[in-house]
């Protein structure tokens, strides 16, 4: 027998409608190149939403065609976000730091042939448009500054004025797609995924869930990731619905600190490289910032000591996160529990840098090969496996493998894990970058943490190099702080052999000015392995 309830359908569009008519009055606010701040309400944000869906609709779109945007965090982004999918057409944030070639293969794999482009990557853009001929590409324009073939574009103002300020989407089934994601490409070949109404509208619920990221009406959120990174992780759709403001950077990420003083931001979300970037600034600066309550971190591990600094010395909350493109993103948060108050601080940073618990509605296992289904003792390791109503099934264009997929239909994330009796995930490493050594493991995450909480270290990176008699060994490539001791080396190996077996110890330790990033800001271990072994 079936309930009796209504099956509204669960739309982008009514996370809109929902900040329009209950939160109007909220604003977005977006940096401008030229230092300003273009400021609007979110009944401004709907008119003009409503024009782009009109106008974009009378390029002759077809239900499910793919829209490109090749645009940073502006409020013109944050329009295609809603406007697209409100017209049954998906979104596609193409990653502008993409290589030309991965994204020409991007392109042509989703088929667009309509796109918006900011004007800064309008060079960028140049090379793509050679190779694939967009039906259409919209300009954004928010420098006028002087770009070549200016002609060739639609320019959106224009292309939305005077467009009718009404828009009833039509959308009835919620399992439709909305948007269209390619993953990072740090493991392998960028792969897409397909989020549909349902996934993002649940994962837009479960991310404000109090123990999550926990937003308010009485927020204002910045998400520093880029809006085409993993739809900004939710963010722009989660701050909608929650009522909070928004506020977006443009492409000015030195001016942050800036930004949240006069926005007033109380959650900011981003990578630790972002966060490491602007500390001794956001030190220096500490009583402008205070009312910057709670940051959001993952995409990586987030270091120990820089969560003790933002805890103890700047007040912040730190939210850990873990997710992937797959999963929408999120899918554990790391927050202490009532249990934990009576904990040492030593105990309970050790908690905070794990990647947390399972979000509601994502179930998580551990799996020893295909058929062991490991304990949750905090000791065993294996490959993290998930579930969840925002996981992606298969990937865009292809059919479900065992490589990614399990019999049973959950998805094999690639990293490695141990979960504790309290259901506290630890990402021990990505299963591609463990190193095996003598026929026996190395966790470069563990090394890393255990290197980087060295008051001497910066930053630190473990790699695994080939090795005629072990089969790989590890090295380690590190940032110094200022005047470091002469036998930093000798200084190191100790700390670690305190830790570790003497065999996890790395062979050679490379010390560089910086640490190269992949285009979501994570790092480039690949990048180090190429420079590493041809130096
Ligand atoms: P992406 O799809 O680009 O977001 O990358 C997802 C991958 O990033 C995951 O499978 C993890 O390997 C890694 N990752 C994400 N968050 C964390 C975290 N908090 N700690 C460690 N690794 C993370």
């Amino acid at each position: 027998m079936f309930g009796s309830m209504m099956n509204t359908p669960m739309t982008i569009g009514q996370i809109l409608d929902h900040a329009s008519n209950i939160h109007g009055d909220k604003h977005v606010h977006t940096l401008l190149p030229n230092g300003k701040i273009h400021r609007y309400n979110y009944t401004t944000l709907q008119r003009r939403v409503n024009q782009l869906s009109n106008a974009t609709k009378s390029l002759g779109i077809n239900p499910s065609d793919r829209i490109a945007t090749f645009v940073s965090n502006t409020f013109q982004h944050l329009e295609l976000y809603y406007a697209i999918p409100n017209i049954g057409a998906i979104i596609h944030p193409l990653n502008v730091q993409l290589s030309p070639k991965q994204l020409e293969k991007i392109v042509k794999e989703a088929e667009n042939n309509i796109i918006f482009v900011d004007n800064i990557y309008a060079d960028q853009f140049a090379h793509l448009q050679n190779e694939i001929g967009f039906r259409h590409a919209i300009l954004i324009d928010n420098t006028n500054q002087k770009i070549n073939n200016k002609d060739s574009f639609l320019k959106y103002e224009q292309f939305i004025s005077e467009k009718d300020c009404d828009y009833s989407t039509g959308i009835q089934d919620e399992n439709c797609a909305m948007a269209l994601c390619y993953t990072s490409g740090t493991n392998g070949e960028p792969k897409g995924v397909l989020y549909t109404h349902r996934s993002m509208y649940l994962h837009t619920m479960a991310v404000n869930h109090a123990d999550v990221f926990g937003l308010t009406e009485s927020d204002v959120v910045m998400p520093l990731v880029p809006m085409y990174h993993v739809m900004a992780w939710g963010l722009p759709y989660a701050t909608m619905l929650s009522g909070a403001e928004l506020v977006l950077h443009g492409t000015n990420r030195e001016q942050i600190v800036n930004l949240i003083c006069e926005t007033g931001v109380t959650v900011a979300a981003g990578v630790p490289t972002v966060w490491k970037k602007h500390l001794p600034e956001m030190i220096s600066r500490k009583h402008e910032i205070n009312t910057l309550n709670k940051i959001i971190v993952g995409g990586e591990t987030m270091p120990i000591s820089l969560i003790e600094v933002f805890e103890k010395e700047l007040g912040i909350e730190v939210r850990h996160a873990w997710g992937m493109t797959e999963m929408s993103p999120t899918g554990t948060l790391c927050r202490l529990r009532k249990a934990h108050e009576k904990h040492s601080d030593e105990e309970k940073l050790k908690i905070k840098a794990m990647q947390g618990r399972p979000i509601p509605g994502v179930q998580i296992r551990l799996m020893n090969g295909t058929q062991n289904i490991l304990p949750w003792n905090g000791i065993s390791v294996g490959e993290l496996q998930v579930r969840s109503p925002w996981t992606v099934s298969s990937y865009y264009n292809t059919e479900p493998s065992l490589e990614h997929f399990t019999e049973d239909g959950w998805l094999r994330t690639g990293d490695l894990a141990t979960i504790n009796s309290e259901g506290y995930v630890q990402i021990v490493d990505r299963m591609k970058s463990l190193i095996r050594s003598g026929g026996e493991s190395i966790s470069t995450v563990q090394l890393e943490t255990c290197l980087s909480i060295h008051p001497q270290v910066i930053e630190a990176v473990v790699i695994g190099v080939p090795n005629d008699q072990w089969g790989e060994r590890p090295i380690a490539v590190i940032v110094l702080a200022n005047n470091t001791d002469e036998n930093i080396t000798e200084i190191l190996k100790q700390h670690l052999a305190n830790e570790f077996p003497n065999f996890w110890i790395p062979d050679r330790f490379v010390y560089v000015d910086e640490i190269p990033k992949t285009s979501v800001g994570k790092t480039d271990k690949q990048a180090i392995i190429r420079r590493i072994l041809t130096s």
